[in-house]
């Protein structure tokens, strides 16, 4: 039996090294070299070539690199019989938190107006929001947004939550499900995207989504591209409707040379930075899992493909 690491255009030696570091007789062959397909039984993969995975006929599950699994369910030709999983992970939910905390805060403490007034030599200093009058919207109330969620509330944001079932969350208003979706985005002047990227999900940062914000709401995307209508987001930002956005996901990466949101002085992208899965933290579940499949036991983290993520 043989572990496959796919990850086309990326360097797979810190997880081979991390995943030795726990199991060293652990047999791991990095795709394209294959020595036998039938001797696959795991895969761990990130942005696999379609009609890839049908060729290991094997296969005893089949594990996301990184939190997301759209790349796996959008794939027809994903051998639907083998469990998927993906990776929890507290290293993916810390990165997550720094980095929106980084742009929550940069945005509320208008670090670009001064930014912009230090280029001219001006000094106008300009009044500041109480913290707690600040409400923070997180639609995605899963592994990583309510961790991201806690930790703005603990510098003291009004932080509330939206997800799909009526869970609660102790000490944090969620509302659920699409009735709830306007009364979530009325008290958000801060929106900030941590949803799966499913059929019901996509496209939902759009024209309806935005009027429903508070006047001059901010917008931090760092889920999925797609979740992202990019005209009606433009539209918003040069009817001043939001007064800024900051994306680090988009619906083509690379972003193309000629994408307006380059150069877009409202807009602050990063090159899908967000959160990336440490090999060291997160290999323990990978032989976890590995284990796990051989003795046909139930898996760590699986994903439901009926509802998408
Ligand atoms: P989870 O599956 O743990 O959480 C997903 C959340 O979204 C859940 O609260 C779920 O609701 C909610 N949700 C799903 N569908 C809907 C819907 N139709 N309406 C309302 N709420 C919905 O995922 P993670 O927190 O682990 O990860 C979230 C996403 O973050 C990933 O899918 C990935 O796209 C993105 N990500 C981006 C990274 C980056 O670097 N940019 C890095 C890591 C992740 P419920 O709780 O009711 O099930």
């Amino acid at each position: 039996m043989s572990m496959m690491i796919i990850y086309p255009g990326f360097k797979t030696q810190a997880w081979i090294d991390a995943l030795h570091g726990i199991d060293p007789s652990l047999k791991i062959e990095v795709w394209p070299e294959i020595e036998d397909n039938s001797a696959v039984e795991f895969a761990l993969c990130w942005n696999q070539p379609p009609d890839l995975l049908r060729q290991f006929p094997n296969l005893k599950c089949i594990s996301s690199l990184g939190a997301g699994v759209n790349h796996l369910l959008d794939d027809p030709t994903r051998p639907t019989s083998v469990p998927l999983v993906r990776l929890v992970d507290r290293d993916l939910q810390q990165g997550m938190a720094e980095y929106v905390l980084t742009g929550v805060l940069e945005h509320f403490r208008q670090f670009r107006y001064y930014r912009a007034q230090q280029s001219n030599k001006e000094w106008r200093p300009r009044p500041n929001r109480h913290i707690s009058e600040v409400g923070i919207g997180i639609m995605g109330m899963g592994q990583i947004g309510e961790f991201v969620g806690r930790k703005l509330q603990g510098i003291g944001f009004r932080v509330h939550g939206w997800r799909r079932t009526p869970q609660p969350v102790e000490g944090m208003e969620v509302l659920s499900g699409q009735s709830a979706l306007p009364d979530f985005l009325r008290r958000a002047d801060i929106l900030v995207c941590l949803l799966p990227l499913t059929p019901e999900t996509e496209n939902i940062l759009n024209a309806r989504t935005f009027a429903a914000l508070q006047p001059g709401a901010y917008l931090i995307n760092v889920a999925r591209g797609r979740h992202l209508v990019e005209e009606d987001l433009l539209a918003a930002l040069d009817s001043g409707r939001l007064s800024g956005a900051l994306l680090d996901v988009f619906r083509e990466e690379p972003l193309p040379e000629q994408h307006p949101f380059w150069s877009h002085a409202k807009i602050m992208l990063t090159p899908h930075v967000a959160s990336v899965t440490n090999p060291r933290s997160a290999a323990q579940q990978v032989i976890e899992n590995y284990r796990r499949a051989q003795q046909g036991a139930p898996l760590l983290n699986r994903v439901d493909a009926s509802s998408g993520y």
